[in-house]
């Protein structure tokens, strides 16, 4: 890939007509669509709900008003297309999610779509030019709120999303993910070419999961534009952050197996207490964690039940949750490796046993160096302060870097760190600085070889 086309002052022209006021206004019209039995505070719009449908008719309609042809698969991406007009395969994506946590925030994953809707009907200006189409997607339950799983639009995509398991999930109220997908459906550009009917949800779910399969071989790059949800940048004081991976979590599960016992009359030599071997292990992840902070290295036990919890019993047993992530395998491997030959000392030390089980255990992700390079350049050529970091959160990119090498990320800067909370901000004149180097990165990539 080169990078020379982006000196060429049509560019830096194109990038300086993002229209600021058009993102503001798709940002305050989608903040008003969130489901009101939720109450008033921030944004509720969960994975196919009516209000989650409401909200992609609306960036569906700001699709056909940028020019884009609009498709929607039927897992529920909503899929905006500018056509290259010297070849129509090999396309340049750019997304991002538009369903949110409870009282989310404006801007999580929002941005990605809007911006990016907004650099495509820019970018018709120079169509004839394009040697690859670009599209914006709107991936399908990002956001694991509703259902507990996230990604699936991403993971469907992708072609990850294997057997049942996963669809049967239920929500709060019982429903499955299977059933909720129906609701896609009622999306205003779904169209069921076929007429396929099901006598089942689950076969339905099993279609949709197939049907929205991507030709992995015909992308030729992802860039997604996200806000930071941490508080590098603006602490910084700098604009912009190209990404060069993404740290994703390594979960376990925890039991600590003591022995319940009278907490009067035990004697303290007597006792095997699973919350005081508990409590060891929680001091321990927090100080490995911190000894690796040069690698970005973090983790804790993010969640515990002490059984039988009760006033007068010493406690039998500890069930608790780690969650750890870093964008360095290395540090990552080596904080496991402590902690496990130290779970199995503090058990020793205690009397009690343990068990363990991986609920999940992904890898870092690398973005592409060569992506990068495009970025780099584009805040370069318009005078941007730019950093380069790791994401420390998962996103829709971590799933299409399974499959394709050519990912990349730019970040934004979020208002004191905050996300996945109603006071979540990022400033406009941050988000439309993105939305230009997102434009210059997609542009570049659309029209090289
Ligand atoms: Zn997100």
């Amino acid at each position: 890939m080169s990078t020379k086309n982006l000196t060429h002052s049509s560019h830096i022209q194109l990038a300086n007509s993002i229209n600021k006021d058009h993102i503001a206004r798709s940002l305050e019209h989608l903040a008003k669509i969130s489901d009101p039995a939720f109450g008033t505070t921030g944004v509720t719009r969960l994975a196919y709900s009516d209000t989650d449908i409401k909200g992609k008719n609306y960036i569906a309609e700001l699709m056909t008003q940028a020019g884009l042809e609009v498709k929607v698969s039927p897992i529920g991406n909503t899929i905006g297309r500018l056509k290259g007009s010297k070849c129509d395969e090999f396309a340049v994506i750019s997304g991002s999610h538009t369903d949110s946590v409870i009282n989310g925030g404006h801007f999580d994953g929002i941005v990605g779509v809007i911006c990016a809707i907004e650099a495509l009907r820019v970018l018709q200006q120079v169509k004839d030019d394009l040697i690859h189409p670009i599209e914006v997607i709107d991936f399908a339950m990002e956001e694991s709120a509703r259902f507990g799983l996230s990604l699936l639009g991403s993971k469907a995509f992708m072609g990850e999303v294997s057997g049942e398991n996963s669809l049967l999930l239920q929500d709060n109220q019982g429903v499955s993910v299977a059933e909720a997908l129906k609701n896609v459906e009622t999306l205003k550009y779904f169209k069921n070419e076929n007429n396929k009917s099901f006598d089942s949800s689950i076969k339905r779910a099993l279609w949709a999961v197939e049907e929205s399969k991507a030709d992995v071989k015909k992308i030729r790059a992802y860039v997604e534009l996200h806000v930071e949800q941490a508080g590098f940048l603006e602490e910084a004081k700098i604009p912009i952050g190209i990404v060069d991976g993404a740290a994703m979590p390594t979960r376990w599960a925890i039991q600590i197996i003591g022995e319940q016992a009278h907490s009067g009359t035990t004697p303290m030599e007597c006792r095997k207490n699973a919350l005081v071997a508990a409590s060891e292990f929680v001091l321990l992840v927090d100080k490995i964690c911190k000894d690796e902070a040069s690698h970005d290295t973090v983790g804790a036990i993010t969640k515990m039940a002490v059984e039988p919890n009760a006033m007068n019993v010493v406690p039998g047993k500890c069930s608790m949750f780690l969650d750890l992530r870093s964008a360095d395998k290395e540090s990552k491997d080596r904080v496991k490796n402590i902690l496990l030959k130290k779970l199995d000392e503090i058990c020793s030390k205690y009397g009690v046993t343990h068990s363990r089980k991986v609920i999940s255990e992904d890898g870092p992700k690398t973005f592409s160096s060569d992506i990068m390079a495009i970025s780099q350049k584009a805040c370069e050529n318009l005078g941007l302060k730019y950093m380069v970091m790791p994401s420390r959160a998962g996103h829709d990119a971590c799933t299409v870097s399974n499959h394709i090498k050519e990912v990349g990320m730019i970040f934004v800067p979020s208002k004191g760190g905050v996300s996945h909370h109603h006071e979540e901000w990022t400033d406009i004149d941050d988000i439309v600085l993105g939305t230009k180097i997102l434009l210059l990165t997609l542009l570049e990539l659309a029209t090289t070889k």
